[in-house]
């Protein structure tokens, strides 16, 4: 009778099923925001899984898997969750009826359906922060343009119209100086088919942001107070810390916290806020998500908030956001003109000590759109504020390369 043959052990074959990560992230976008925390997912042997619109995406290179799809159908966001431990997002623009069906169907997602429900509606988000008591400028809905001219009663011109949806980067703002602006006004921003209101404008002596992060158990760290400058609406610098007095840090600390409560927040979420010229401290809006402002915390904080974000919706412990440099500034890289998304200068800013550079990828650049962003940190805010800047202006997009 013939023996049995033995299997022979296979030498020097790698396994050919994939070793189980960390964890399974799923990020609902794919865009600056959720490449940066990818890169902070990976840095745990985490998997990366993106949901986007389109092929190519600044996240999608560092992703094991991507889901193509449309990010409002139930289903593409059931698919990503059937792929994934746990789901995350990188913007508030996901129809929040859709995003519960991942809890329904038990994929853990954070921030929840709930929280964005509220924050993605501006006006929602201010009715719920001014019912915990939290300071605001005064807002009324604006139904039609009859509404205005009843809020410029209340509140006196300029007057700022909003979107109440979908506004980012101030696309969705319009600022009006008297009543002859509204017309003009109601018809940039679509008042006859999108939901709008009205705030009262705050003329700030500053603006101020603060990440918080908190965790699944409502356990949460703040990172420093910081001073955002803005040009037109969109970001340019954010100066960490704040050059503010004490008192004044301690009381913006206190009202984000309770913005992030008020929101049942649980990851990164972003408070922007305006410092007014008595003192005051108004919360201008929430970002339930990784926020620009908080950009400065990869270099300048121990822990980023990207790091923070991954491990509060992984369940796992928060880390430190103590600075590391007295100052830290951010300069965000906007782009100049449209073209390719390759950055011109790239190697002469390289050679600027101290300065931290990150290109976000992006296929194409169209002018004011965030390509990148630069951070240095210096004894003094100057210091950092020079090497930034310095790297930051020798940097172009919108060139053919
Ligand atoms: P987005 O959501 O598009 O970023 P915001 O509503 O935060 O828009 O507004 C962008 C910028 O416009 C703010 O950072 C601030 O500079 C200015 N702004 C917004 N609302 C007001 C206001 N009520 N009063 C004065 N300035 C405002």
């Amino acid at each position: 009778m013939q023996p049995i043959a033995q299997p022979q052990p296979v030498l020097n074959v790698l396994p050919t099923r994939r070793p189980k990560a960390a964890c399974t992230l799923g990020i609902i976008g794919g865009g600056q925001l959720a490449k940066m925390i990818a890169q902070s997912a990976l840095q745990f042997g985490c998997d990366i899984v993106v949901l986007e619109r389109k092929e190519h995406s600044p996240a999608a290179n560092l992703a094991r898997e991507k889901v193509i799809a449309d990010w409002d159908n139930p289903e593409s966001l059931l698919r990503l969750g059937s792929l994934v431990d746990v789901t995350t997002l990188e913007n508030e623009f996901v129809d929040a009826d859709s995003l519960e069906a991942l809890s329904r169907f038990g994929h853990p997602l954070w921030p929840t359906a709930d929280t964005v429900r509220v924050v993605q509606d501006k006006l929602l988000q201010k009715r719920t922060l001014a019912e915990a008591g939290l300071p605001l400028p005064g807002f009324v809905e604006a139904p039609d343009k009859a509404a205005v001219a009843a809020a410029a009663r209340q509140f006196g011109w300029p007057l700022v119209l909003k979107k109440r949806r979908n506004g980012y980067d101030g696309k969705g703002n319009a600022t009006l100086h008297s009543a002859t602006d509204v017309d003009a006004a109601w018809q940039q921003l679509g008042g006859d088919s999108n939901a709008l209101y009205i705030e009262e404008f705050c003329p700030f002596a500053a603006e101020l942001a603060m990440m918080i992060v908190r965790a699944q158990n409502g356990d949460s760290v703040t990172y420093p107070l910081v001073e955002t400058i803005q040009h037109h609406h969109i970001c340019h610098v954010v100066k960490a810390p704040a050059s503010v007095p004490a008192e004044t840090a301690n009381r913006a600390t206190d009202i984000a916290r309770r913005a992030v409560e008020a929101v049942g927040g649980v990851g990164a979420l972003g408070v922007e806020m305006f410092l007014t010229k008595d003192g005051r401290v108004l919360i201008n809006e929430l970002a339930p998500r990784v926020h620009n402002s908080g950009h400065y915390t990869i270099e300048g904080c121990v822990c980023s908030q990207f790091e923070n974000h991954v491990r509060a919706v992984l369940g796992w412990p928060l880390g430190s956001t103590e600075l590391r440099a007295p100052a830290v500034v951010m300069v965000n890289l906007l782009a100049g003109g449209s073209g390719l998304g390759v950055p011109l200068g790239l190697s002469e800013a390289l050679a600027v000590p101290g300065a931290h550079i990150h290109i976000y990828g992006k296929a194409q650049s169209v002018p004011g759109r965030k390509m990148g962003h630069v951070t240095a940190l210096g004894q003094t805010m100057e210091e950092a504020l020079n090497t930034a800047r310095r790297a930051a202006d020798l940097i172009r997009f919108g060139g053919e390369v």
